[in-house]
C-alpha cells in the first residue's frame, strides 16, 4: 500500500493520520519529540528535526507523498523533500503563508481587502509609519500563533516599546479594526485544479485563541459568506495551491469583509468537519495529497465546536483535575476529541469537542450546557 508522510507531530498531524489510515494508507510522522500526538498513532515516526538531512532523507524514502501540519516547517525542508517526492502544499505557497507581509501582498494581488498595514524591519520604517495605522496591532511577520508575538499599541511610544519587546524582528503593524464577527473558509485544491470548500465557519476568539466555532455561521449574511468563499478560492487558485488552505476573515462594524491571515493546512476552525460533514478537512488533505478526486463536502448536521484548553485540567485552587467527561458525554450529540497530550498547561490546546444536532438551535443549547459543565464562558 501507499504511504503518506506528514511534517509535524501535533494534533493536526494526528487527525491527518487518522483520516489517512481510514482510507487505507500507511503513515509516517516527522517530529523530534517522543510521544508527539501524531507520532504515537502513525505506523512510523521519524524522530528528527525539520532540517535534519538524515531525517528528511528517511521521510522521503519511506513515503510516496508528503504533507505538513505545522505552519512553520522551514520552506527549505519542503523544497528539499520536493526534489524526491510529491509535496503538498508546496514550499512557495507555504512560504507566503509564513510571512504576514507576503500573505497580505498575496491578498492584495487577488483583490481581497485586508487591514491597512506597514512592514517594519528597521528604525526608519518605524518612524515613517502613518498616523492612520494607530491604534494598531504589532505582529511579528513570522512564527506567531494563538495571539503570541503580538502587541496592541495605542501610540508611537507604545509602538517603539513593543517593537523593542519583540526583539526588533521584522513586524507588520496593522490598524486595529472594529470587528463585528470573525469567520474562516477552508478550501481544498488538488493538482488537477479541482477546488472545493467547507461551509463558512463563524469563530469566537478569547485572548487571541480560538474558543468557539459555529456552522452554519449564525450571524454572517449569505452574501458575505459567498464573498468570503469566493475570496478564499481565488487566493488558493492564484497560488496554484495544492492541499487544504484556511483563510481567516473579519466582518467589520460597517459590514465590510476583510481578510486577516491564512494557514497552509487544516485549521482549528475546521475540526467540526470530522463530525458534521461527510468529508472532513483531514480527508480533504489526504485526497489532495494522494491525488484522489475531490467532492464538495456537505454539512449533514449543524455544529458547535468548543476548544478544550489546558485550563480545564486545573480547578479554581489550581490543583490538577480531570474535566467531568461523564457528565459532558451524557448529553446528546457530543463528540469528544482528546489529543493524547499528558502535560496540561494553561492556554495549551488539549482537545476539542463538537456538538452536532438536528438544528443549529439545539446544537447551541447543548454546547452551552457543555460549556457550563466545564466552566467555560457562554457565547
Ligand atoms: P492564529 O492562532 O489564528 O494563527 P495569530 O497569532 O496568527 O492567530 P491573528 O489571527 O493575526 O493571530 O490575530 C488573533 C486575533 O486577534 C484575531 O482572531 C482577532 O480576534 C484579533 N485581531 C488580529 N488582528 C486584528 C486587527 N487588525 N484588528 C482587530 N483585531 C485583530
Ligand atoms: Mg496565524
Ligand atoms: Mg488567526
Amino acid at each position: 500500500g501507499a504511504t503518506l508522510g506528514v511534517m509535524g507531530g501535533g494534533q493536526l498531524g494526528r487527525m491527518f493520520v487518522h483520516a489517512a489510515q481510514s482510507l487505507g494508507y500507511e503513515t509516517v510522522v516527522l517530529d523530534p519529540d517522543a510521544g508527539a500526538p501524531a507520532g504515537v498513532v502513525a505506523q512510523h515516526q521519524v524522530r528528527a528535526g525539520y532540517l535534519d538531512e538524515a531525517g528528511l532523507a528517511e521521510l522521503a524514502r519511506r513515503c510516496d507523498a508528503i504533507s505538513t501540519e505545522f505552519e512553520n516547517v522551514p520552506a527549505e525542508a519542503l523544497r528539499q523533500l520536493a526534489e524526491r517526492r510529491p509535496v503538498a502544499p508546496g514550499a512557495a505557497a507555504v512560504a507566503v503563508c509564513q510571512d504576514r507581509a507576503d500573505e497580505k501582498a498575496q491578498f492584495v494581488r487577488c483583490g481581497v481587502p485586508c487591514a491597512p498595514h506597514a512592514l517594519i524591519t528597521d528604525a526608519a520604517q518605524l518612524a515613517a509609519v502613518p498616523d492612520a495605522l494607530l491604534p494598531g496591532i504589532l505582529k511579528t511577520a513570522r512564527m506567531g500563533y494563538d495571539g503570541k508575538g503580538q502587541a496592541s499599541v495605542a501610540d508611537r511610544a507604545a509602538l517603539q516599546a513593543a517593537w523593542a519587546h519583540l526583539g526588533h524582528v521584522p513586524c507588520v503593524l496593522e490598524q486595529r479594526l472594529p470587528l463585528r464577527h470573525e469567520l474562516s473558509v477552508i478550501v481544498a485544491r488538488n493538482a488537477g485544479g479541482e477546488l472545493v470548500n467547507l461551509p463558512v465557519q463563524q469563530n469566537l476568539h478569547r485572548d487571541g485563541i480560538l474558543a468557539v466555532t459555529q456552522v452554519p455561521a449564525p450571524d454572517i449574511a449569505p452574501a458575505l459568506q459567498q464573498q468570503a468563499v469566493a475570496a478564499a478560492r481565488e487566493v488558493a487558485a492564484a497560488m496554484d495551491y495544492v492541499g487544504v488552505l484556511c483563510v481567516e476573515f473579519f466582518v467589520l462594524q460597517d459590514g465590510r469583509l476583510v481578510a486577516n491571515e491564512m494557514a497552509p493546512r487544516p485549521h482549528n476552525s475546521g475540526h467540526y468537519s470530522i463530525d458534521a460533514c461527510d468529508v472532513s478537512q483531514f480527508e480533504l488533505q489526504v485526497r489532495t495529497l494522494a491525488g484522489l478526486p475531490l467532492v464538495e463536502p456537505r454539512l449533514h448536521s449543524p455544529a458547535v465546536m468548543l476548544n478544550l484548553l489546558g485550563d480545564l485540567w486545573f480547578d479554581a485552587a489550581d490543583s490538577a483535575r480531570t474535566p467531568p467527561w461523564d457528565a459532558v458525554l451524557a448529553l446528546p450529540g457530543v463528540h469528544l476529541h482528546l489529543y493524547g497530550k499528558t502535560d496540561a498547561r494553561r492556554g495549551r490546546k488539549m482537545g476539542h469537542l463538537t456538538v452536532t444536532a438536528p438544528t443549529a438551535a439545539e446544537a447551541r443549547a447543548v454546547a452551552l450546557r457543555v460549556a457550563a459543565l466545564l466552566g467555560l464562558a457562554a457565547f
